[in-house]
């Protein structure tokens, strides 16, 4: 794929792109990523992607944003008792080393796949 330039990725119409693209930084400000909208307070409340921005890279594929409107958003769902609770337990579950059942009292690294004791017990044993 040929390198876009800047000026390659303003597609407002999405006649090139299929939806409406914009530079990287020169979206306009009624639109917004997850996590724009996130820092406001918002999410995007499905909404449908309303356009992309693309961020050229050297040799490498533009890098993308989903952008979405600012005027749909809806305000982030407030935590209520149940939803805390379920995230603890998703998160005491990220815990919990499959191979001895314990909690760790960390979340198992994925490139582990269990606790540091059960991955390295000859290093817990000379330790
Ligand atoms: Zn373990």
């Amino acid at each position: 794929m040929k390198r876009l330039t800047l000026a390659d990725c303003f597609d407002p119409d999405g006649e090139r792109f299929g939806i409406p693209t914009y530079p990287w930084r020169y979206a306009p400000d009624d639109l917004a990523t997850r996590r724009q909208l996130r820092t406001r307070g918002l999410r995007p409340g499905g909404q449908d992607i309303a356009a992309q921005i693309l961020r050229p890279r050297r040799r490498r594929e533009p890098l993308t944003a989903y952008l979405y409107r600012v005027d749909l958003a809806r305000p982030v769902r407030p935590m209520t008792p149940a939803r805390w609770a379920a995230l603890a337990k998703a998160n005491a579950a990220r815990r919990r080393c499959p191979e001895c059942g314990r909690d760790a009292g960390y979340v198992i690294p994925s490139s582990l796949g269990s606790c540091v004791t059960c991955a390295f017990p000859e290093d817990q044993r000379a330790a």
